[in-house]
């Protein structure tokens, strides 16, 4: 065989389907076979309770390193680890057994791990076996006994590590006992194979000499370590980047940038990191485009969803309701401000505004107003890609293109509230566009059927903040002039302002309420439309009239969706979360103070949980950088370094953290967000 034949293997994790299966015996025979093929093998035992394991590992396999270097963690007592070593008055800490692990990864070609029991054992509070298996990185092979009974215990065993995300390099069999082989014998592993989807390393004999030479001998022929070698994965993360250039056209991306960059592969997520196919850690500093709430892979969420998938996936709401779209209907209007009462759902935050437009125009129609047909929006809104959300939208940058698609709308002129026209100074100046409303109601009050709001935050404009008290002023002035408002919460709703909903800061309800991103806690697609019984009732009449409302999506209340989206609260619920923010919130303010440190940072906007840093080429005249520089991207970039996650809005920076960081998290987000500005615009301040 090759000498980079232990390259190809790497680390192993040798667990057992219980305990007394013969990992150490397995561990031994693979680690000597292994030698004899010229591999520099090393040996690891985490966690031992009782027993001589590690050491008979050493001596076996004749490696130099240390007793307490191959064994950083021993209890005396034969017990399950969490409790062997609570009597020792000992915690068993990850970071120690890491870093213990990476001393012996760096002698040796490959590493044998052994672990204690099987993938589910506690080795601490909320710390499993199978935990420490994925954090070492090391491919598992499962050794079991080949008896009668031991079908069900592997396919477990095999199940648990898929669920943990382990990768199976194969399950070996061990004759811990002389016992005559029986038909069991004969045929489970290849049952085990079959039914497992895994390679079959082979069976052990029965041993009966201790002796590591005549061990090995004996199980030489009855194992293939041939089966070992990973299938030549030179990189699957080169692999897969390649197969990504070649096939995925990504949303709003120039792809001959795309093509020319090495994209990051995501593989997996843990709290509140992502984590690369090379398994590198990146803190989401952006909620995975403002989606995630509680972290990725949350115990609830997870839960329910899988307990979901057991009972239905996919049911219509077109002739038949279900469960988790009832619970989660009652929830939200139990959630969201007195007077939203019926949920009409959808997939995702521009079908959520679709819905709202169309309610409200043929709220009007069916109501006896057919005048009432203008669609009001905010300069610098944002309300989703579809071409009826396009239609309501105010960033020219998004929408100039489609400008003869779209319908006619009414935009109202709304500041940036930092650059203030000549003259003009906030926030009043906000508060005359507001009255410049009023002037059009008193005109055309009769031909206006909505006005619709991002509430607050104006998010995708690059996190414009309102001075307070610009809702409730729209608020009034659309009950004055008879208009339905309808507020766009798909970004500011659930938590992100610091309030479950963002019109809560003013107290304000609206009479139609957008929902979306996340709604699921940022598991899956998902989004509400929430009215008010007053435009309910105005679709309510006799089917003859016509006055339904035409539109469904076909995924529409899908219960795996709406079951996620009520674990999302339960743990909003649980966790007391929004009564634990505030602190947090407040932390994340007293780091953003510093950027102003930056000469290149203009501004710094902050609600709650949404905060924008612009970007400018002069602080005194508020001079935009060229956006021809990518200076956004490029600090999202050099924070990938750093090992945070970010995406910008043109010159702007945004912190968007899951609401489950920690102080130390953000912390850690803030110093890769003020380094990568740093570093970036250095050359670009005062250029232009
Ligand atoms: C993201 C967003 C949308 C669009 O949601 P999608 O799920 O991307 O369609 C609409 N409105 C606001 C305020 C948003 O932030």
């Amino acid at each position: 065989m090759k000498v980079d034949f232990g390259r190809q293997i790497g680390d192993l994790f040798i667990t057992g389907t219980g305990t007394d299966v013969g990992k150490t015996v397995a561990t031994l025979c693979l680690g000597r076979l292994l030698q004899e093929q010229g591999v520099d093998v090393g040996v690891f035992k985490p966690v031992q309770c009782a027993g001589d394991d590690a050491a008979r590992l050493k001596s076996g396999l004749a490696v130099a390193d240390s007793l307490d270097e191959i064994n950083p963690y021993f209890a005396p007592e034969p017990l399950s680890p969490h409790i062997a070593f609570k009597r020792q008055k000992r915690i068993i800490r990850p970071q120690t057994i890491n870093a213990a692990f990476e001393k012996i990864r760096g002698r040796h070609e490959a590493v044998l791990i052994e672990g204690a029991g099987g993938l589910l054992v506690p080795l601490a509070k909320d710390y499993l076996m199978a935990d420490l298996a994925r954090e070492l990185n090391a491919r598992i092979v499962i050794v079991a006994l080949p008896g009668l009974g031991t079908i069900n215990h592997t396919l477990m065993t095999i199940q648990c590590a898929h669920q943990y995300g382990l990768e199976i390099a194969g399950v070996v069999f061990n004759q811990p006992c002389r016992e005559q082989p029986t038909i069991a014998h004969e045929t489970n592993p290849a049952a085990i194979g079959k039914f497992g989807d895994v390679p079959i390393l082979g069976s052990i004999p029965y041993l009966a000499s201790q002796d590591p030479g005549k061990m090995t001998a004996a199980c030489r022929e009855h194992l293939h370590l041939k089966k070992l070698c990973r299938p030549r994965r030179v990189s699957r993360t080169a692999r897969l980047q390649r197969l990504d250039k070649a096939h995925i056209w990504h949303p709003f991306t120039q792809m001959r940038d795309w093509v020319a960059d090495e994209p990051l592969v995501i593989d997996r997520a843990d709290g509140n990191e992502l984590i690369d196919t090379d398994g590198n850690r990146y803190l989401d500093g952006i909620s995975s485009l403002w989606v995630t709430v509680h972290g990725h892979r949350q115990p609830v969420i997870d839960r329910a969803l899988k307990e979901q998938i057991d009972r239905v996936a996919h049911s219509t709401l077109l002739g038949l309701t279900n469960a988790p779209a009832v619970q989660l209907a009652r929830k939200l209007v139990e959630i969201t401000p007195p007077g939203l009462d019926k949920v009409f759902y959808s997939d995702n935050g521009s079908t959520a505004v679709e819905v709202a437009l169309k309610m409200a125009y043929q709220y009007w129609q069916n109501t006896g107003c057919p005048r009432k047909t203008d669609l009001v929006h905010l300069a610098n809104s944002y309300h989703g890609d579809t071409l009826g959300s396009v239609s309501v939208g105010g960033i020219d940058l998004f929408h100039r293109v489609y400008r003869k698609l779209i319908f006619k709308t009414v935009r109202l002129d709304f500041p940036d509230c930092y650059r203030a026209p000549a003259g003009k100074e906030y926030p009043a100046y906000a508060f005359e566009c507001v009255d410049r409303f009023e002037q059009h109601l008193k005109k055309f009050h009769d031909r206006t059927a909505a006005l619709i709001v991002e509430p607050l935050v104006q998010g995708a404009a690059g996190m414009i903040v309102w001075p307070e008290g610009i809702l409730r002023r729209f608020r009034e002035l659309c009950d004055e002039y008879g208009v339905i408002l309808i507020t766009d919460e798909v970004a500011t709703g659930f938590g992100r302002t610091g309030r479950m909903f963002a019109c809560q800061h003013e107290g304000v309800v609206p009479d139609i309420m957008c929902l979306a991103k996340g709604i699921t806690g940022g598991y899956l697609p998902l989004a509400a439309t929430i009215v008010s019984q007053k435009i309910y009732d105005g679709f309510v009449a006799d089917y003859r009239d016509q006055k339904t409302l035409f539109h469904g999506h076909t995924y529409t209340g899908n219960p795996l969706c709406c079951a996620a989206a009520l674990a999302n609260l339960e743990v909003f619920e649980k966790e007391r979360v929004l009564q634990r923010l505030g602190a947090k919130i407040k932390h994340l303010s007293k780091g953003l103070r510093v950027f102003y440190n930056l000469r290149s940072v203009g501004d710094v906007r902050q609600k709650g949980f949404m905060v924008g840093i612009e970007l400018v080429a002069d602080r005194q005249t508020k001079k935009s950088i060229p956006w021809e520089r990518q200076v956004g991207v490029r600090v999202c970039r050099a924070a990938r370094r750093h090992g945070v996650i970010l995406r910008p809005l043109g010159n702007v920076i945004v912190l968007m953290p899951p609401l489950s960081v920690s102080r130390a998290e953000i912390d850690r987000l803030l110093t890769a967000a003020y380094q990568a500005i740093d570093e970036v615009t250095e050359n670009e301040y005062g250029e232009y």
